[in-house]
């Protein structure tokens, strides 16, 4: 039976969200049905609703940042019981057959992942509708499960700003001894710092807002590098292994270059669309240096993450806010004023 619930939608790029009824698809046997306690505001949610990549399918219940308790689960679901506090991120489903989805890393499907909001349901080609609202049916195997003792809304932003930045640290295998620098502190640069310190890195914050140094020491960066001063960009020549570059829109990589070390790779996580000005191949040719990209991480790396996180009390630093407050908390992430991610407490919505 599909259920009529409560949400939040944005009904084009230059309407404000406001509230929206909607119907949940049927639950399935292997679904776990949620009922939604908090959802972090990720700039990814700011970036669908006023449709700056283009492709947007209106209306847009944003929203990949869950946690909330199970209420029913179907007769197939072996991992979780009603009660339990779980934690839902960008993707709901994938092909699970593909090679990527054999190696646990459904979010490189090549049949395409169905994300948590804006993507044709596999079985009934429903859209997905994501966490700005009352609750979610999703599939068992898409389901994480929230270590006890975290804070159940500092642990939301895990689950899209965590695991963004936790996959690319795994994969280039940083840890005791690496150099690593975060570009950007917003709500997946301040996880990126935490991540990484405690993995054991020497960690720094390239940021462009002159200000933010107490904070992220606080966060874990042990040197902070405003980006627009030359000086201190030359400071930091051939010095880190790994960058992860989470600004979101486009700006110029060639200050950052020189900053790798020789085999030292930028990873592109914040913005997408071709890079202007155009990237000179030579300084990287020369020091056999990358630049990539990465997009979340797996399910079972994404228990990984909040296991580690659990393992070492980190949490996301929040602001909680109201349903209500969207389009305020909207403006302010325009602004890089988060500090460093908004949560709606979704008990907001239902008052
Ligand atoms: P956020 O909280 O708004 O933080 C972005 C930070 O980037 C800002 O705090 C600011 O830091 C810096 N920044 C903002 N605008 C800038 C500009 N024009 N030039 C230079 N720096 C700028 O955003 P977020 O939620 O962390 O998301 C960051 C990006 O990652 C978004 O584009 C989002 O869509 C994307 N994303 C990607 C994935 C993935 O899987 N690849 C997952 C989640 C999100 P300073 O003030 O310190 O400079
Ligand atoms: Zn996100
Ligand atoms: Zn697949």
């Amino acid at each position: 039976m599909t259920i009529s619930i409560r949400g939040y939608a944005a009904q084009s790029a230059s309407t404000p969200l406001g509230p929206f009824q909607f119907e949940r698809r049927d639950a399935r046997a292997d679904d776990v049905s949620i009922e939604i306690l908090y959802c972090g505001v990720c700039h990814s949610d700011l970036h669908t609703a006023r449709n700056d990549w283009g492709f947007t399918s209106y209306p847009v219940v944003p929203g990949h940042e869950i946690v909330g308790r199970v209420t029913a689960i179907g007769p197939e679901v072996t991992k979780f019981q009603v009660g339990d506090h779980v934690g839902v991120g960008c993707m709901v489903d994938s092909c699970l057959s593909c090679d990527a989805c054999d190696d646990g890393e459904e979010q490189y499907c090549r049949h395409g992942l169905t994300q948590t909001y804006g993507s044709p349901d596999r079985i009934d080609g429903s859209m997905t509708h994501g966490g700005y609202s009352e609750s979610i049916t999703v599939k068992e195997r898409f389901v994480l499960k929230i270590p006890a003792g975290l804070d159940l809304r500092g642990a939301a932003p895990l689950l899209c700003a965590g695991i963004t930045t936790w996959s690319p640290l795994k994969h280039w295998q940083v840890g005791p001894g690496s150099k690593v620098a975060i570009t950007g502190l917003g709500g997946l640069g301040h996880m990126g710092l935490k991540l990484a310190k405690a993995l054991g890195a020497e960690v720094t914050l390239f940021t462009r807002s002159p200000g933010k140094e107490g904070d992220a020491r606080r966060l874990g960066a042990d040197a902070v590098v405003l980006s627009t001063d030359k000086a201190q960009m030359a400071a930091v020549s051939g010095r880190f292994d790994l960058i992860i570059d989470t600004v979101p829109y486009v700006h110029d990589l060639a200050p950052y270059v020189p900053t790798l070390a020789r085999s030292g790779t930028i990873v592109l996580v914040g913005y997408l669309g071709p890079l202007e000005p155009a990237v000179n191949s030579v300084p990287l040719i020369l020091g056999r240096k990358a630049i990539a990209g990465s997009v979340i991480g797996g399910i079972a790396e994404t228990q990984e993450m909040l296991d580690f996180c659990g393992a070492h009390g980190i949490a996301s630093d929040i602001e909680v806010i109201a349903m209500a407050d969207i389009e305020a908390a909207y403006a302010r992430m325009l602004k890089s004023d988060v500090k460093y991610r908004f949560v709606i407490d979704m008990a907001t919505l239902k008052a």
